[in-house]
C-alpha cells in the first residue's frame, strides 16, 4: 500500500481520496477549505497544514483542482520538494499548454508524471467508477494505473504528457455538441407537434442515436434517469460544460484546428451561464432554445 498525498478535497477530489482509504492506502490531504478537509478526515484521510506538509513521505501526489493556474502553482510549490521518485499525478480538467508545462516541471527533476482527468462525474467520484483518460510516458502510466483502479473502472493510455486533457477536451466538444442537436431536435419536434416519446422511440434507434439521446435524454419521461426528470439539477453542470468548451477552443485555437460547431456551441452555453443558468445540468440548454425561438 502507498503514502498517497491528496490536494484539491473538493466535490470530486473528496470521495476519490475516500476511495484511496477505504483500499487501505495511507491518505494525507489538504485543501484550502476547511469544510472540504473536515470531510476528508472524517472519511479516514490524515490532514496536513500544507501542500509541502501534505508530499513529506509521499511515494504518490494526486492533485484534483479547479485549473491549470491552480495545478501550476501548487506542483511548483512541491516539486521541488518530494522524494525521489515520487509518481506525480493530476487528475483535473485543465487546458493542455498547463498540462504539459506541469509535465516539462516534474521531468526537470527527474519525477514519473501523468496528467489524468476524469469523467464520470461526482458519482463516478463516490462509486470508484470513473474513467481516466491519461497522458505520460509508459513508466510513469504503469505505476499511476494500479492507482487510479482504486477510484475508477476504465484506465485508458492515451499518448504522451498532455494527451489525457486533449481526449477529455475532445470528448467534452463532442457532448456540447451533441447535446445541442439533440435539444434543438426536440424543440423543433415541439413546433412541429411530435411527441417526445415518438421522437425517441424513433430517433434512439436510427441514425440520431447519441449518448446525449440515449441515456442523457433533455426532455422529462423517455429516459427516467435523465436530469429532465429531476427539475434539470446536475448531472452536469452548464458551467463545467463551458469551462470544457473554452479549454476546447483554446487549444483549437493554439494548435489551428478549425471547429466552427465547437466554438458555437461554446456561445451557446456562454449566453445559458450569462442568464444565471451556470448551475442547471447542461442538458437544461433546452429552456435557452425554446427561449430564443422567433427572436
Ligand atoms: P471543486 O471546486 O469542488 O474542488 C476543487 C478544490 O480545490 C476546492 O475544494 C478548492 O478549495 C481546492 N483548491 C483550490 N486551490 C487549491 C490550492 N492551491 N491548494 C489546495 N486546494 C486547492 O471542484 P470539483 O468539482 O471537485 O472539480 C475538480 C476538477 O475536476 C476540475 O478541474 C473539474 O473541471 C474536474 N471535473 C469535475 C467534474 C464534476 O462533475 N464536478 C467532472 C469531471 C471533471
Amino acid at each position: 500500500m502507498a503514502n498517497i498525498a491528496f490536494i484539491g478535497l473538493g466535490n470530486m477530489g473528496g470521495p476519490m481520496a475516500a476511495n484511496l482509504v477505504k483500499a487501505g492506502h495511507k491518505v494525507v490531504g489538504f485543501d484550502l477549505v476547511d469544510a472540504s478537509r473536515e470531510a476528508a478526515k472524517a472519511a479516514g484521510a490524515s490532514i496536513a497544514a500544507t501542500a509541502v506538509d501534505a508530499v513529506k513521505g509521499a511515494d504518490v501526489v494526486v492533485t484534483m483542482l479547479p485549473a491549470g493556474k491552480h495545478v501550476l502553482s501548487v506542483w511548483k510549490e512541491i516539486v521541488p520538494v518530494v522524494a525521489k521518485n515520487t509518481l506525480l499525478i493530476d487528475c483535473s480538467t485543465i487546458d493542455v499548454e498547463s498540462a504539459r508545462h506541469a509535465h516539462d516541471h516534474a521531468t526537470e527533476h527527474n519525477l514519473p508524471s501523468v496528467d489524468a482527468p476524469v469523467s464520470g462525474g461526482t458519482g463516478g467520484a463516490k462509486g470508484a467508477t470513473l474513467t481516466f483518460m491519461c497522458g505520460g510516458e509508459d513508466f510513469a502510466f504503469s505505476l499511476a494505473k494500479p492507482i487510479l483502479e482504486n477510484m475508477g473502472k476504465k484506465i485508458v493510455h492515451c499518448g504522451k504528457g498532455g494527451a489525457g486533457q486533449a481526449a477529455k477536451i475532445c470528448n467534452n466538444m463532442i457532448l456540447g455538441i451533441s447535446m445541442i442537436g439533440v435539444c434543438e431536435a426536440f424543440a423543433l419536434g415541439e413546433k412541429l407537434g411530435l411527441s417526445h416519446q415518438a421522437l425517441f422511440d424513433v430517433a434512439s434507434t436510427s441514425s440520431g442515436q447519441c449518448w446525449s439521446l440515449t441515456t442523457y435524454c433533455p426532455v422529462p419521461g423517455p429516459v427516467p434517469t435523465s436530469p429532465a426528470n429531476n427539475d434539470y439539477k446536475p448531472g452536469f453542470a452548464a458551467a463545467l460544460m463551458l469551462k470544457d468548451l473554452r479549454l476546447s477552443q483554446d487549444a483549437a485555437k493554439t494548435s489551428g484546428a478549425a471547429t466552427p460547431l465547437g466554438a458555437h456551441a461554446e456561445s451557446i452555453y456562454d449566453a445559458f451561464e450569462k442568464a444565471g443558468h451556470g448551475g442547471a445540468d447542461f442538458s437544461g440548454i433546452i429552456h435557452h432554445l425554446r427561449q430564443i425561438a422567433g427572436k
